[in-house]
């Protein structure tokens, strides 16, 4: 079912926290509402029945990266380069 991701990125070398905007992980499965195959005809009360009706509790992730976070970069701290492969 789908589930929301919660991304908080950690910047080693200033030990800052960054909070990613909330995105939705879509999932294919046709026992979700919010599922792309879904029916269309799957309506209450079966749905409710038969069908995820929420999203999953979100997934946390805590990626470390070993740079400085933007706001310190753009204060001065020079880039590692090492944040790209995160963007
Ligand atoms: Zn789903
Ligand atoms: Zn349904
Ligand atoms: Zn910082």
């Amino acid at each position: 079912m789908c589930h929301w991701r919660r991304v908080r990125n950690h910047y080693k070398r200033c030990g800052h926290y960054i909070d990613l905007p909330d995105v939705v992980i879509q999932c294919d499965d046709r026992n979700c509402k919010f599922s792309t195959t879904h029916p269309r005809n799957c309506v209450p009360p079966r749905c409710t029945e038969t069908c995820w009706q929420y999203r999953q509790f979100p997934q946390q992730y805590n990626p470390v990266i070993d740079d400085y976070c933007p706001s310190c970069i753009s204060r001065g701290a020079e880039p590692t380069g090492n944040s790209s492969k995160y963007s």
